[in-house]
């Protein structure tokens, strides 16, 4: 009976012992897993910081930004206006699209414009599909963007969601997509500013005046803009936003500084 008892008690301390044992390895594990997720995490955060902090600068600077190119149709008419008036934008590309115009993208890339990432086929059912859906929207892209512009292994940095990181659409898969974005050394930008050229048409007039409007106390402009001509036509009003810009004080930067 006496040995009866003390084994009992030995199981019930072995027991006991096997619970602890356990809960150590759960609360180690859980502070590792939660350690390595965060510094994934980081890895981009420098060049995340930087682009946040823009929203917030009080300097008088304007980031002109074009979506959804290349086309022939837009693209090299912004162009030209933006070397007539020397300023250096911002292109947040298709893949596919660089893949049909390699030549318009490496002539942005050669005059000193921005070559940035907006993925490969611009559909979100393919984007978050899964996490490797993700990635190789971004990877696709960056292989066509150096091809066009002849150098090995360009990457980006930058993305940009279709329809933007803030809009209603995809919230909990786009957070998840940061993470991904920032373990590839990427970051993401939204915009603070623009004159509506992809929602309805507006003749030059209109489109001026969404942007004057949209601009309107604002230090750093974030500008979107399309380098299509689907909806409305920015290029036929690109000249007069610049002057405009230039008039109110504004200088004009890209993601390079
Ligand atoms: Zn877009």
């Amino acid at each position: 009976m006496n040995i009866f008892i003390i084994n009992k008690k030995k199981i019930y301390i072995l027991i006991f012992l096997i619970i602890i044992f356990f809960i150590v390895l759960y609360i180690f594990f859980n502070k590792y897993l939660k350690n390595s997720i965060q510094a994934s995490s980081d890895v981009n955060n420098d060049l995340q910081t930087s682009l946040d902090a823009l929203f917030n600068s009080k300097e008088k600077v304007a980031y002109l930004t074009f979506d959804d190119g290349p086309t022939k149709s837009a693209t090299p008419k912004i162009l030209d206006i933006l070397k007539e008036e020397d300023v250096k934008a911002s292109f947040f590309v298709i893949g596919k699209y660089v893949k049909n115009h390699p030549y318009i993208v490496k002539r942005a890339y050669k005059e000193g414009h921005y070559i940035a990432n907006h993925g490969y086929n611009h559909n979100n059912s393919i984007l978050y599909k899964n996490n490797e859906s993700f990635l190789n929207e971004i990877r696709n892209t960056d292989i066509e963007i150096s091809k066009a512009i002849g150098i090995d292994n360009y990457c980006s940095h930058i993305f940009r969601f279709p329809n933007g990181y803030s809009s209603s659409i995809y919230k909990s898969q786009k957070k998840e997509a940061v993470k991904l974005l920032h373990s590839i050394d990427y970051a993401y930008i939204d915009w603070n500013c623009l004159n509506k050229d992809s929602e309805i048409h507006y003749s030059k007039n209109q489109l001026l005046n969404n942007f004057k409007k949209s601009s309107k106390n604002k230090d750093t402009l974030i500008v979107l803009m399309h380098d299509t001509t689907d909806v409305s036509d920015s290029s036929s009003v690109l000249k007069d936003t610049i002057l405009y810009l230039k008039n109110q004080g504004y200088i004009f930067k890209n993601f390079y500084n």
